[in-house]
């Protein structure tokens, strides 16, 4: 396994593994956990060569979030990705990424503006900027994203679309503890205590999906969630019936819906998602 730290190294470093064939992608925020791990897996069944990016990427994080105490454990996720065969790992510095005067930003209007986009305003903007350098830089054939973050998945299907980006955006399904609790670098911060409570959620959302699934009204359906995980003490930021591609809200169940929530457990956010017709 390779490793680049700047773009100029990266692309010295894929050129002559092109020869072998196409690339897939994964981008992370690196603190892997299996969820990550299953990406990556998914990667490599995707094409022959396998890049996976660690960045924690400051310009996704809003004022008053956690850049400065974000998860990092670079030398542990570097023994992982080896373990799963990965081929390079690119690790760029923020200033390399963002160098001074670095103006550029790629808005996607519409499906960033509710549900995350409500509660987080710059985050997707961060995010679509991040993952448009990371294709530059990687030129994948395909990059793959983990369906825990909907939104992100159709931020980033929405600017491949409009910048007709030559990249395959594959969705990869949610990882999940044995519990339920849909894996994520952020539940380390979960105390004993929360870590215990956090499983009502995935199971919330779950009973609310197979109450719509067998006809009840997503209105009341979502409405009974709410009040169960409030009782539980979870602050609910939303929880809503949507549909992944545009994320607008629905009022009746359609092909493909999901509900898709985040709540606040203490002071960690949490965000998980269930398909109404059940996992792929
Ligand atoms: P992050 O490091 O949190 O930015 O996540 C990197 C990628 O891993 C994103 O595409 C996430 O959606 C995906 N991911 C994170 N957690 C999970 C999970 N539990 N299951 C599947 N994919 C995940």
């Amino acid at each position: 396994m390779k490793e680049a730290h700047c773009v100029a190294d990266l692309r010295g470093l894929l050129a002559p593994l092109r020869r072998s064939g196409e690339v897939s992608f994964v981008p992370t925020m690196g603190a892997l956990h299996e969820g990550h791990l299953s990406l990556v897996r998914r990667a490599r069944r995707e094409a022959p060569v396998t890049v996976v990016s660690i960045f924690v990427n400051p310009i996704q994080f809003g004022p008053g979030e956690d850049f400065e105490k974000y998860p990092r454990s670079y030398e542990r996720d570097l023994d992982l990705l080896a373990g799963e065969g990965t081929d390079v790992v690119f690790a760029p510095r923020a200033e390399d990424l963002y160098p001074e005067g670095f103006s550029t930003k790629i808005s996607v209007s519409g499906v960033s503006e509710r549900l995350e986009g409500a509660v987080r305003p710059d985050h997707f903007a961060g995010v679509a900027t991040v993952v448009a350098k990371l294709f530059h830089a990687v030129e994948p054939a395909s990059a793959v994203f983990g369906r825990k973050d909907l939104q992100q998945c159709a931020v980033v299907r929405r600017m491949i679309a409009d910048l007709e980006m030559p990249v395959r955006l594959v969705v990869a399904p949610i990882s999940r503890e044995a519990d339920g609790l849909a894996r994520s670098s952020r539940n380390a911060y979960l105390t004993g205590e929360e870590r215990a409570r956090a499983p009502e959620f995935s199971r919330a959302l779950l009973d609310a999906a197979g109450e719509i699934r067998a006809g009840e009204d997503p209105g009341r359906a979502q409405e009974a969630a709410r009040r169960a995980l409030g009782e539980s003490g979870f602050g609910v930021d939303y929880l809503e019936l949507v549909d992944p591609v545009s994320m607008e809200l629905l009022s009746r169940n359609r092909s493909g819906a999901a509900l898709v929530s985040a709540v606040r457990l203490g002071k960690v956010r949490l965000l998980d998602n269930v398909l109404i017709e059940g996992e792929p």
